[in-house]
């Protein structure tokens, strides 16, 4: 259920907003590479350094204490935030592209073997491609895709029966694709893998900050995110794991922290998810992850979710309306809060310029979808991604603009 919020307020949490960009007010529409962060992360990372900056999980000392308190009550939220059923599901990684490579070099070096297949979907982020043809290549497995449909960006699920045959060990999917807006339809994806005895993968780098998501309703094994995507800081992400899969699996990386007893030729390795914490962690990214995921809930996941579709919704539309021309992907109804466009005769890189002179902050390029972009035949779309914090005017003069950028390169 979504509630009226007070987003002018809420946008004014955000400092890097209230700046002007050749000379121009700054119009953020990058949040599909990352987000902006409210000022209370911000605290939250410089009072971590102010007042209890120390290793955890090493020290008696007080500092150490708080410390570790502070960043194992930061899982235990992380847990709560996507509904695992335990802390001890919860692994803190760089990013979505260190828990999906966690997952491909431990995970799949354990259970691939020559002949088995990992099938992916043709819309996967590099992050959800590459690490599964390094493993690939080491285990003798192969890689199958599922097709997309072409331009609106859908999943080919009358194909999926066929490609899920007895020889797919993993699936692996995006829930929100960063290049198209497509939501796919996780939980059912999960059921029909499942039922044949498949593990999933969903990449939740897109959907964990901008709508509510429960891994236990989802029905995965592993769900991957960043926490910068989601008003955290960078450095920070997740792995979430089923705890018998991470129970089976090998470490990861090894050394320090994540052992048990150590001697010369033999060591015993510490429960999950320390198992798969090998070092000192960035500390000061799970506190400041915590309080942008309180931050989150406060104005609510549904709320935002309602917010985003609703911008995209608005720009899709305004685009069509007004951009002669313009090619549009991705579904048109029921997309996430992004549009990905191309003009015909401007390249994306173009466009993006002309937008960053007009204080608009775009991204043009393959959004790391190389394979994606080859099927649409295109080389680049230039993406406006939107959060929270963005407003219906912004796409107004979003789509000003890009009118003006077309007239200008189309003389
Ligand atoms: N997957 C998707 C769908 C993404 O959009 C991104 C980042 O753009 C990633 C994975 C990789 O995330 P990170 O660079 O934070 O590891």
């Amino acid at each position: 259920m979504t509630q009226a919020v007070d987003w002018a307020s809420i946008r004014r949490d955000f400092p890097i907003l209230s700046q002007t960009v050749h000379g121009k007010p700054l119009i953020y529409l990058d949040n599909a590479a990352t987000s902006q962060k409210p000022r209370v992360v911000i605290d939250a990372l410089r009072d971590y350094y102010e007042r209890y900056n120390a290793n955890v999980h090493r020290g008696i000392h007080e500092l150490s204490a708080r410390a570790t308190a502070a960043f194992e009550a930061a899982r235990a939220r992380v847990a709560r935030f996507i509904n695992a059923r335990s802390p001890d599901e919860i692994i803190f990684t760089r990013g979505t592209t260190e828990a999906i490579n966690l997952v491909a070099a431990s995970w799949g070096a354990a259970n691939l073997r020559p002949g088995d297949v990992i099938l992916l979907t043709e819309m996967e982020h590099h992050s959800n491609i590459v690490p599964w043809q390094q493993i690939a290549a080491r285990t003798g497995a192969t890689l199958v895709y599922l097709p997309v449909t072409g331009d609106e960006g859908l999943l080919d699920l009358d194909k999926l029966d066929t490609l899920l045959t007895h020889r797919v060990k993993l699936f692996g999917m995006v829930h929100v694709s960063n290049s198209l807006g497509t939501v796919n339809p996780v939980a059912e994806l999960c059921a029909r893998a499942r039922a044949r005895g498949i593990t999933t993968l969903v990449d939740g780098a897109q959907s964990a900050g901008h709508m509510p998501v429960d891994v236990q309703q989802i029905g995965c094994d592993f769900f991957a995110f960043s926490g910068h995507k989601m008003c955290g800081p960078t450095g920070i992400g997740i792995l979430y794991a089923r705890a018998a899969l991470l129970e089976a699996m090998p470490p990861y990386q090894t050394g320090g922290e994540m052992i048990l007893r150590v001697e010369y030729h033999h060591t015993e390795f510490k429960k999950p998810p320390h198992k798969f914490e090998a070092g000192t962690p960035d500390i000061a990214g799970p506190i400041g992850l915590h309080v942008a995921m309180d931050y989150l809930d406060a104005i609510g996941r549904a709320n935002i979710w309602a917010h985003d579709q609703a911008l995209a919704t608005y720009a899709y539309e305004q685009l069509a309306a007004k951009v002669p021309g313009v090619r549009l992907f991705g579904p048109r109804t029921g997309r996430a809060g992004l549009v990905s466009f191309a003009i015909p005769g401007v390249h994306a890189h173009d466009i993006v310029t002309f937008a960053d002179r007009a204080g608009i902050a775009l991204r043009g390029g393959h959004h790391c979808t190389q394979p994606l972009m080859h099927k649409l035949g295109v080389e680049a779309t230039t993406r406006a991604s939107f959060y929270f914090y963005n407003t219906k005017d912004e796409v107004d003069r979003l789509v000003e603009v890009i009118c003006e950028a077309q007239r200008f390169f189309n003389r």
